[in-house]
């Protein structure tokens, strides 16, 4: 086998990209307004998007959470191989990201499909039980990675079983494996890793796309 090196490997990651995962106007102008803004350029790859798109789909996702909005621009993705009656919940804290995620719905025609709540996820996915938008066939995790573990928990109450809980940045660019002083969010994305791979309540995988996609079907309390 031919091992890649990081040029050869980038040139195949835009290959792929250039073949399966085409940003939207609004996926365009999201990347753009982030930068003009002066705010982190830390939304999912393409690859990752169209990865995020496939799951939702193949699950037949209706109702979604999103935890962890910044710009819409993963919230897009999630929804965009869905049917119309499709609904998907988002949340974040920051106001300025609010107001920028607020602007690009509107842009791509999503305000219906998607409804975003402002404030401190760890306040409010308790109030999200038994929320008419729930319970949720999908939930994304992406917000600060010190609460993963406590976030994790939380999804078993508010999805359903056979749903899907995904967590975004299960590598932490490298942190989890080989940090000798990890802090409060390597802590929380590790302990996260590992209670999700066993837990008898879910069946995991991590996929290697960008910074790591941890994926966990969950089975019910
Ligand atoms: N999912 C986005 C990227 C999210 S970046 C994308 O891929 O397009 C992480 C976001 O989580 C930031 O906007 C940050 O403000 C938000 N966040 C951090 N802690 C949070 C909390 N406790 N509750 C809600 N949002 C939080
Ligand atoms: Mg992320």
């Amino acid at each position: 086998m031919v091992e890649l090196d990081r040029e050869a490997w980038n040139a195949c990651l835009a290959y792929a990209e250039g073949l399966v995962a085409h940003e939207t106007e609004a996926h365009r102008w999201i990347g753009a307004e982030l930068e003009a803004r002066g705010l982190p350029r830390i939304q999912v790859s393409p690859l990752e998007g169209k990865l995020l798109a496939l799951l939702a789909a193949l699950g037949g996702a209706r109702r979604l959470l999103e935890v962890g909005t910044l710009g819409g621009y993963s919230g897009l993705w999630l929804v965009s191989l869905l049917p119309g009656d499709a609904r998907l919940v988002t949340i974040e804290v920051d106001p300025a990201h609010a107001v920028l995620a607020r602007e690009a719905f509107r842009r791509a025609g999503e305000e219906e499909r998607i409804r975003l709540l402002e404030g401190d996820a760890r306040e409010l996915l308790p109030g999200l039980v038994g929320d008419a938008d729930g319970p949720f066939d999908l939930v994304f995790l992406d917000a600060d990675k010190r609460s993963y573990p406590e976030y994790l928990e939380r999804s078993t109450e508010l999805l359903r079983p056979g749903g899907l809980l995904l967590g975004d940045n299960a590598f932490w660019d490298g942190r989890v494996v080989d940090d000798p002083d990890p802090d409060e969010d390597t802590r929380g994305i590790r302990e996260f890793n590992r209670r999700l791979a066993e837990d008898p309540r879910f069946q995991a995988t991590i996929v290697p796309v960008r910074d790591g996609l941890a994926v966990g079907r969950f089975l019910g309390r």
